[in-house]
């Protein structure tokens, strides 16, 4: 489970002012506010942004789909499963050839010591930094003894991923490092509290920040519940302003920029404990997976409600956002 609270800005609350002051039946906090582009707030630096040029990134969203399903066939996944052994072996089947490394450990929670694997694949480039792209693949806890199998939250971004890594392969990067992550143990075995989550995350955070790898890490983008076929991916107000910027120019150069920021949320992720090191994060999540978000860890998160144009608007904006990073000539701090 990730705990998030649903926080309307000022901005966003004063039209539920506004809307309530209409229709006083409605609550607030179903109100869709319209955001103004990220760059008319303060808190965001002045960026300068390369030109848009080059064609759009590839994504082929009929694979990564393909994906999802593969990954949900396999079943609940929660940790110390055999299920969730087999997506690991599925994910790695997937990296043959590609540089990849496992951070593994035994986690302590409240349900007893579960191994822990985070499995990261790295596209090595010529300019001095990495850009991380982030996702979990564990399924909830709790809910392991049900048909649960987290088709949007868990399958759909990492899924992504491999899509993502097909797109990089290959292919010779003059710019920026990436560094995909299949990390783990990002649900609550028993109550989300800051100790009962984030496991997997957590571990790799304290291991870069002790080998100092964390100190070339120019951004973090995370990815979590991006399939769903009615996409509006929140704008977080735990991710960094700057770099929320340029995912919305990376959308808005792909004519995407209508599924995103038109809400603001505050989101506990897996991005929190590199937010917390001070790297820039960005946590691209739609917390509102059905109406009031229903399906959100339920049964009812299945395929069905998902739709592989979700998977390619998100993922051809997570590379378009990687190119402008890649072409910036300093990234704010
Ligand atoms: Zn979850």
């Amino acid at each position: 489970m990730i705990r998030k609270r649903i926080v309307l800005s000022v901005l966003a609350l004063s039209i539920a002012v506004v809307f309530a002051a209409c229709e006083h039946d409605k609550d607030a906090s179903q109100v869709r506010a319209q955001s103004p582009p990220p760059a008319a707030e303060a808190s965001v630096p002045k960026l300068s942004l390369p030109p848009d040029s080059g064609p759009p990134p590839a994504i082929d969203s009929a694979r990564a789909m393909q994906y999802v399903k593969e990954m949900v066939a396999f079943g609940p996944r929660p940790i110390g499963s055999t299920n969730h052994k087999k997506v690991e072996d599925y994910i790695t089947s997937h990296l043959k050839g590609d540089v990849f490394e496992e951070d593994t450990f035994t986690a302590d929670t409240p349900e007893g010591k579960f191994p822990v694997r985070n499995i990261i694949a790295k596209f090595p480039g010529t300019r001095d930094g990495i850009i991380v792209i982030a996702s979990h693949y564990d399924t909830n806890y709790p809910l392991r003894h049900t048909s649960y199998v987290g088709a949007n939250d868990g399958a759909s971004s990492s899924a992504l991923l491999l899509e993502i890594a097909n797109q990089l392969r290959g292919k010779k990067r003059d710019r920026y490092s990436i560094w995909l992550v299949w990390d783990d143990a990002e649900e609550a075995v028993k109550t989300w509290t800051d100790a009962d989550s984030l496991y997997g995350i957590r571990h790799l955070a304290q291991k870069w920040q002790d080998d100092e790898t964390i100190k070339k890490i120019k951004a973090f983008l995370l990815a979590d519940m991006i399939g769903d076929a009615d996409l509006n991916i929140d704008r977080d107000q735990n991710s960094t302003p700057w770099l929320e910027e340029v995912v919305y120019q990376a959308a808005t150069r792909l004519g995407y920029q209508s599924h995103f920021f038109a809400r603001d949320n505050q989101v506990i992720d897996d991005h929190i404990p590199f937010v917390q090191r001070g790297v820039p994060c960005a946590d691209l999540i739609d917390f509102d997976y059905g109406y009031n978000n229903v399906f959100w860890h339920t049964p009812q998160d299945i395929v069905d409600r998902l739709s592989p144009k979700s998977l390619e608007i998100v993922g051809s904006t997570i590379l378009e956002t990687v190119g402008i990073l890649d072409k910036m000539d300093t990234l704010p701090k």
